[in-house]
């Protein structure tokens, strides 16, 4: 049987539907349908109070067929395999959308880093890295940062992974610190993909970014980043949600003044250029685009009726329920999915592995401009893709990533009939 829970299952619905319009040989779509590793760990850290806790931790790599496994550590109370699994499973299909030369991987530790002191972060972090240092490598799986895990927790895991092979070795995560091997641009590179797809994607519709309202949920690295970049190409940012609360001004919101505001108050709530508004009022906003930039399942059919947004950007992981995606569908609201839409912060993760292993760095410039190239491309290919087949964007991202993934995946060796399809495409 294969490792489902509600997270997973949602994946697979995605993933059938692709695989049936692609019409994918049974033996890959199998294949494709498990997990090839999952690596479960028990992390004993001394707390600052004298007492031993123990962390369960998790790392998944989920597929490794186009290079190393590729995805973030994500620190939260409500981490579990059925999440992490899911979440490398989409690591896969973003790469292979994104186009670079990584499998899909992804870890979790269920912890409440806000409860928890620098140290303790730290020694958690140094003895999960201790636990999986056999799985992960710039050659077998490159961590990068996710929700609540930060440059600061990446230059702990090089740092470990350094001392126990006894060199310096950067390109063992994205996400570090410029200092020590990080990529100018990195920081900034899934909001500015973000950024890059929502003006593809009101230029595909015929709607003029400039003036575009524009209503995002979450204020962390994705989210305020996307609204800092939409601002400075003319949208303007209507509403702004956090964990705690949000705000609203029909005017445009002074984003550079709220990024101040949250840095100081660790929320957006309370800012003063606007009105209150709740996590609830935030989907019913008569906005052109909407940007969900939080946590997973945030779009649900409890809400979805309500959104009134013609463009939904996903900036966050898994944000909408499959039931809720077919409902926007055909109310004919176009839905950037995640593994489009979020891709920016592996390209650019590629980019920095690229760097540490050439031990030649880029200019910031460079980067944007490599990265402003991939995501258009990697638009570009998904929606031919949706007009080709007459499907949604996130069918047609599944298609675009499942093709890539399998065609590597017969040419290595695991094709049915094998022989005559070498042949002939060698012929072609
Ligand atoms: P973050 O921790 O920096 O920010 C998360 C934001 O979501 C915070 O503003 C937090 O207040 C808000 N939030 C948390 N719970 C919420 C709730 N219940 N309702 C409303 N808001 C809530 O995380 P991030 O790095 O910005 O990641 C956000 C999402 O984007 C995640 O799904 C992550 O997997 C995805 N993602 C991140 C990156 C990256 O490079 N950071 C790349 C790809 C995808």
């Amino acid at each position: 049987m294969n490792e489902t829970g509600p997270i997973f299952g949602a994946m697979l619905r995605e993933f059938d539907r692709a695989a049936r319009i692609l019409k994918l040989d049974p033996g890959i779509w199998r294949i494709l349908t498990y997990p090839k590793r999952q690596i479960v760990v028990s992390c004993p850290v001394l707390m600052d109070n004298g007492e031993i806790e123990v962390f369960r931790g998790y790392r998944v790599q989920y597929n490794i067929t186009l290079g190393p496994a590729k995805g973030g550590i994500r620190y939260h109370p409500d981490v579990s395999l059925d999440e992490v699994t899911a979440l490398a499973a989409w690591m896969t299909w973003k790469c292979a959308v994104a186009h670079v030369p990584f499998g899909g991987g992804k870890g979790g530790i269920v912890c409440d880093p806000t409860r928890m002191s620098a140290r303790e972060i730290e020694a958690l972090t140094r003895r999960y890295v201790a636990e999986i240092i056999d799985a992960i490598g710039p050659e077998k799986d490159v961590p990068a940062p996710d929700v609540n895990t930060n440059d600061q927790v990446m230059a702990w895991v090089m740092d470990t992974y350094s001392m126990h092979v006894g060199h310096t070795e950067t390109a063992v995560v994205t996400g570090k610190p410029i200092e020590m091997g990080g990529s100018l641009g990195r920081r900034e590179a899934t909001g500015r993909g973000v950024m890059i797809v929502t003006r593809e994607a009101a230029k595909h519709l015929g709607v003029n970014i400039k003036g575009a309202t524009v209503a995002v949920q979450g204020f962390g690295n994705v989210g305020s980043v996307s609204a800092e970049l939409l601002a400075a190409i003319g949208a303007k940012i209507v509403a702004v949600t956090d964990w705690k609360g949000g705000v609203i001004n029909q005017a445009g919101l002074d984003v550079a003044k709220l990024l101040e505001y949250a840095a100081t108050h660790k929320t957006v709530e309370g800012f003063p250029g606007g009105e209150p508004l709740d996590n609830e009022g935030l989907w019913g906003l008569d906005v052109d685009v909407l940007i969900p930039a939080a946590l997973e399942n945030q779009i649900t059919m409890e809400n979805a009726p309500k959104i009134r947004a013609k463009i939904i950007v996903e900036g966050a992981n898994g944000p909408t329920t499959p039931d809720a995606n077919n409902h926007l569908h055909d109310r004919g609201v176009f839905v950037v999915p995640d593994i489009l839409a979020n891709s920016g912060g592996v390209t650019a993760s590629y980019f920095e592995w690229v760097q540490d292993r050439y031990g030649y760095f880029w200019t910031e410039r460079e980067v944007n401009e490599r990265l402003e190239a991939k995501m258009r491309e990697a638009f570009r290919a998904v929606s031919a893709t949706a007009s080709k087949f007459a499907v949604d964007m996130r069918t047609a991202a599944y298609i675009v990533a499942i093709h890539r993934v399998a065609t590597v995946t017969k040419i290595r060796g695991m094709c049915r009939g094998r022989s005559s399809w070498v042949m002939r495409s060698a012929r072609s």
